[in-house]
């Protein structure tokens, strides 16, 4: 006889053999490690919020903040880190000390967003240069990324920061 355990996350079924137990929960696989790498996340997102702001541990109304911005908007813990660092670092003129708390983020957010995509299309395509060294064809490539970068911003909406 099978014996299955559903998912708290996902709430698919599996053989209790192949689930992992965690916090008195069988989580599939796929969840755990999600589960694992965001709680890696979260505690990156707090190691860089008091190396930002100077300051030993975040303040609760920092905590709540990120704890609002996750249930509220569904921003990930390491697009908000993303999101901090676009801001704080990347972007000049900001400083922390003008700030109470991280509640730019959801200023920001889409620019942050927005910044990494292109970044990323920008090193996507330093890579299909290389490609397209050894492709005899140059312009067929060069098409094909003109009409992936314009599809890009199509489903910019969907593409979240903390997986780039
Ligand atoms: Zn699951």
């Amino acid at each position: 006889m099978a014996r299955n355990v559903k998912c708290p996350e996902c709430g698919t079924f599996n053989d209790k053999e192949n689930a992992i137990y965690h916090n008195s929960k069988y989580y599939c696989k796929v969840c755990y490690d999600n589960k694992m790498r965001e709680s890696q996340d979260y505690k990156d997102l707090i190691a860089y919020i008091c190396e930002l702001y100077e300051i030993d541990a975040p303040t609760g109304w920092m905590l709540k903040q990120i704890k609002d911005f996750k249930e509220q908007f569904h921003y990930t813990y390491r697009g908000m880190k993303t999101t901090l660092n676009f801001f704080y670092e990347i972007q000049e003129g900001h400083d922390t000390a003008d700030s109470m708390g991280i509640g730019i983020i959801p200023f920001v957010y889409d620019d942050a967003k927005k910044f990494y995509v292109d970044k990323k299309a920008v090193k996507d395509s330093v890579t299909e240069v290389s490609l397209e060294n050894i492709a005899s064809n140059k312009r067929i490539i060069k098409v094909k990324r003109g009409k992936e970068s314009e599809n890009l911003y199509k489903d910019i909406a969907f593409i979240d920061i903390g997986k780039l």
